[in-house]
Order: C-alpha cells, then sequence, then structure tokens
C-alpha cells in the first residue's frame, strides 16, 4: 500500500473509468515524481479501454488520433498541470523502421504490454489510486531509490528503436540529478549517430529542458561526455579547451557552462539561459595573438557570436521572439564587461540598442558571464551605481510630453488656431502639474486651457516660462530620489 496525495481532478478520470468497469492507472514521470516526493508536472493515464469508451465517459474531451490518447478536460482548474488530464489506451508499438516513429500503434488489453515499450524503468511504474499499489515490473522503485537512469531492456534497442531517448536519458539526469547506469550509458556513447534521425524540434525541447533544469551545467557536461552535442549544438564543440587570456581561469567551454549554471541558480528566464550559453560562442574564430597585450585578444566575437547564435537557435527551430532577444542580448554583452568609467550618454546608447524591454536581462546575463570568469561578486556599490544610471536614463524626461493633453486636443476645446499661446498654455499647465500631479487628468485639463486660453498672450508666456523653470528643478529633484533609491550618489 503507497498512499499519496492525488488531486480530484486526477481521481474523477481513474473513478469514472474504473467505476465503468475498465482499468485505470497512473503512469510514467507523474508516479516517478510521486515516489520521489516531488510535484508532477503532468498527470498521465493509461486504461484498456479504446478511444470511444474513454471518449464516452466524460463530458469534454479532445481526440487526436496519432497514440489514441484522449484529454480530459476539467474546466473549471485553475493549476495549467491538471487542466487536462491525458488518458490513453494500453498500446504495443510497431517496428521501428526509421528510428523515430513507431510503424503502427496497437492497442492491447495488457498493462504489461503498455509498461514494456516504456523508456526508463523510472518511468514504468503504474499506480493504482483506487487499491494504492505499484505495478513495478523493472524494478523501477529501485532504481528511483538508487538515482539510476536504466532502459527498459536492451539499452540498444531501446535507443534504435527511438534515439530521441538518448537526450531524454540526459535530460532527465539533468532535472532529476540522477545518474545514468553504466550499460545505458555506454549504449548512448557507441549508438549517437541514431540521433541524425531525430526531428529539430523534438531535439530542441529535450535541449530547453536541459537549459531550463537546475542543473544545466550537468546536462550540457553529460552532452560532451558521450558525444551526443554534434547533433545539439554542433557549435559549441569548437569551444571545448580554447584557453583564454588571463582575466580567465576557465576555458571558453568551462566558462560558458558556469555562466549558464548561474542563470540556472538565479532562475533566470530562458533567453537569458542561451544567451549567457552563447555569449563567448564565437571566441574560437575571433581569437588573435595580441603582441602588444602579450596575450589572446576576442575582439568582434559579440558580432560573430550574435551571428552564430542566430544561426544555431534558428536551425532548431525556436520562435523568432526567442531568437531575437537572445541574439541581442549576446550582441550587447560586452557593454559594461571592460568599462569602469560609464557615462549617462553611453547608457542611453546602449538602450537604445538593446531596446528597454532588455536592459535588465542584459544586466542579469552579465553577471551570468562574470560568475562564469569565476571572478567574485561585483562591488556592490559599482552594481548600485549602473542601476542607478540605467533608472535615469530610462526616465521620461520631465516635459509637456508628459501631461494628458496634447497641442491638438488643446485647439480643439479652446477653437484657437495654432500659434505661440498653444505652447504658452501647455507650459503654464505643466508648472500646475508639476506642482500636484493629480491635475494631471484630461478634464482638469481641458476646463484649465479654456480659462487660461482667455489670459493676455503676455501674461500666458510668463506663465510659461515660469513653468520652464520648476521643470528644471523637478528633473533635478527626480534625478536625486532615483539615486536615493539605489543608495548612490
Ligand atoms: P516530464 O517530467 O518532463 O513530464 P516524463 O517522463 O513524464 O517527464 P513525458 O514526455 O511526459 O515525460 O512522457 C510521459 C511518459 O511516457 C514517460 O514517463 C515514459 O514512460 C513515456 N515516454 C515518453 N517519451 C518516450 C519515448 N520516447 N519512448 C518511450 N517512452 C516514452
Ligand atoms: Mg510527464
Amino acid at each position: 500500500m503507497k498512499t499519496f496525495n492525488i488531486p480530484k481532478e486526477v481521481t474523477r478520470v481513474t473513478g469514472e473509468l474504473e467505476k465503468a468497469g475498465f482499468e485505470a492507472f497512473l503512469v510514467g514521470g507523474c508516479v516517478r515524481d510521486l515516489v520521489l516526493g516531488r510535484v508532477p508536472k503532468d498527470w498521465d493515464v493509461t486504461t484498456n479501454a479504446v478511444p470511444e469508451e474513454i471518449i464516452a465517459l466524460f463530458s469534454k474531451t479532445f481526440y487526436e488520433n496519432t497514440f489514441g490518447t484522449v484529454g480530459v478536460v476539467n474546466e473549471e482548474c485553475e493549476d495549467e498541470s491538471l487542466k487536462v488530464v491525458e488518458v490513453t489506451p494500453y498500446r504495443i508499438e510497431g517496428n521501428y523502421t526509421d528510428n523515430r516513429h513507431p510503424d503502427n500503434v496497437v492497442f492491447s488489453q495488457k498493462l504489461e504490454d503498455d509498461l514494456k515499450r516504456r523508456d526508463f524503468t523510472m518511468n514504468s511504474l503504474a499506480y493504482s489510486v483506487s487499491r494504492e499499489t505499484i505495478t513495478d515490473l523493472y524494478d523501477g522503485e529501485k532504481d528511483i531509490k538508487d538515482k539510476v537512469i536504466r532502459t527498459v531492456g536492451n539499452p540498444v534497442d531501446r535507443f534504435t528503436e527511438d534515439g530521441l531517448r538518448m537526450l531524454r536519458a540526459i535530460r532527465l539526469s539533468a532535472e532529476l540529478s540522477f545518474e545514468i547506469e553504466p550499460e545505458t550509458e555506454k549504449a548512448i556513447f557507441e549508438n549517437t549517430d541514431l540521433l541524425k534521425n531525430i526531428s529539430l524540434e523534438r531535439i530542441r525541447d529535450e535541449f530547453t529542458k536541459v537549459i531550463m533544469s537546475d542543473r544545466p551545467m550537468d546536462g550540457l557536461l553529460a552532452m560532451k561526455k558521450l558525444g551526443v552535442m554534434k547533433y545539439v549544438v554542433p557549435e559549441l564543440e569548437g569551444t571545448y579547451g580554447v584557453e583564454q587570456n588571463r582575466a580567465h581561469s576557465y576555458d571558453v567551454w568551462e566558462h560558458l557552462i558556469r555562466s549558464v549554471q548561474h542563470s540556472a541558480d538565479k532562475k533566470y528566464p530562458l533567453e537569458v539561459r542561451l544567451s549567457a550559453l552563447f555569449h563567448d560562442i564565437s571566441k574560437p574564430e575571433s581569437r588573435r595573438w595580441g603582441k602588444e597585450q602579450d596575450t589572446w585578444t576576442f575582439y568582434g566575437h559579440e558580432v560573430l557570436g550574435a551571428r552564430t547564435t542566430r544561426k544555431i537557435l534558428t536551425n532548431l527551430r525556436y520562435p523568432t521572439k526567442t531568437i531575437e532577444k537572445t541574439v541581442t542580448l549576446v550582441r550587447w554583452h560586452m557593454f559594461f564587461s571592460d568599462t569602469e568609467q560609464i557615462t549617462l550618454s553611453a547608457v542611453r546608447r546602449m538602450i537604445v540598442n538593446v531596446g528597454r524591454e532588455n536592459i535588465w536581462d542584459l544586466m542579469d546575463m552579465r553577471i551570468c558571464d562574470r560568475i562564469g570568469t569565476g571572478r567574485p561578486k561585483e562591488d556592490p556599490y559599482r552594481l548600485r551605481k549602473y542601476h542607478a544610471m540605467i533608472d535615469e536614463a530610462l526616465r521620461d524626461p520631465i516635459s509637456v510630453a508628459m501631461l494628458k493633453i496634447d497641442g491638438k486636443r488643446l485647439m480643439d476645446v479652446t477653437h484657437v488656431t495654432p500659434g505661440p499661446k498653444i505652447g504658452f498654455t501647455l507650459h503654464a499647465l505643466l508648472e500646475e502639474v508639476l506642482d500636484d500631479p493629480t491635475k494631471n487628468a484630461l478634464e482638469y485639463l481641458e476646463n484649465r486651457a479654456k480659462e487660461l486660453i482667455l489670459l493676455p498672450e503676455n501674461e500666458l508666456q510668463s506663465l510659461g516660462e515660469q513653468g520652464k523653470m520648476t521643470k528644471e528643478e523637478a528633473d533635478e529633484e527626480e534625478i536625486k530620489k532615483i539615486r536615493g533609491k539605489h543608495w548612490v550618489k
């Protein structure tokens, strides 16, 4: 008997199937995660019912014909991982003539058939919710306890059926901190060319999961050690063992995997992680011996690196948004890295280059770069100073542009034709708003404009110019506030 905490959205599905006289088991990654005490990412149910029988039992389902999986929809549910519970009939897989898709899929009445086709022993457990028992035909529980990844049956045969399983083994080892069992590992090492037949989309999905895991460095080291890198990101092979200059304790490869590991430690998003991994990818091509410097130089590696990064991500079929953001971060990663004195105008130019939406990600990526170099954390004052400068550069300047009313609207409500009076009125309004920001509301500004416009022009003008003075003071006040917030002068 094994009692787990299983959400009602899931027990409802197994309960309905059993009430109708069918068998139903939780299976695959969710049982593995329950045994490990982790929260499952998704819930899979396997049954001897066929798709039509499953569909008939639930009010809302969807069905994609390929593998017989029926998605049972829990409409009310907030939790993403429970919105759809996938129910799949017991399956026997046919031959794999192309090393990637079974030629045909046959439904079965026997649970054993379904467990036999699963990739790893840890993924071959079935759990009966009603009986609270685990069916474990391949000693999966022991392997989970020992933290071992082992194929169900002969590893070479299983990888020949579907080469992606090799990459799944590496990905799951990075996600779970498990070791790949020696025979399984040897079979990967000797059969990596089976990955040639696997679609780049499937490879990308596993690669992304390695990068998004808590231990991307381990996953990447395993990819290097077992020789699968050639089929995932061949460009990274060029960085192995490439020595750098004195500022670096590590070769380019080790620097990159340490950088991406720090991005995972910080739980940064995918694009920051990818740029941490690729930012120096073109250092090998850019490396020149600097006679004057008496060491290696890498001029322009960020420009080549951005190009190579685009090629890698495009080849792996990443979405355009991911590609653009990652390439941008690689392209501009040298900013802030070698300059001691950074001026505000340089920061402004940088923000134009990387885009306002990317500037903080660039700062995060820079931290990964630094830690990946083996250098200690940045001097906190200097870091805060950079942050203050960015805030200052991002700030909207104090000007009539910040008013909720513009010249056109002003002319519409006052029926005044274009001329100096319009500008004077806007400046007069700005002064009032600076005194009291709650006045920056369209209705107030319209009414007030109608009054102001009746004043003689020279009076209006002096009100506007008085505004200019206040504007400069207000600007200074704003900058002081920003610096104060970051504790810098
Ligand atoms: P995750 O935590 O990422 O969901 P998972 O092990 O559940 O990991 P899924 O892709 O959700 O992975 O697959 C669910 C189950 O289906 C696996 O646990 C495994 O039993 C089986 N499976 C998935 N892919 C394969 C494959 N290529 N070959 C054999 N069995 C597979
Ligand atoms: Mg799963």
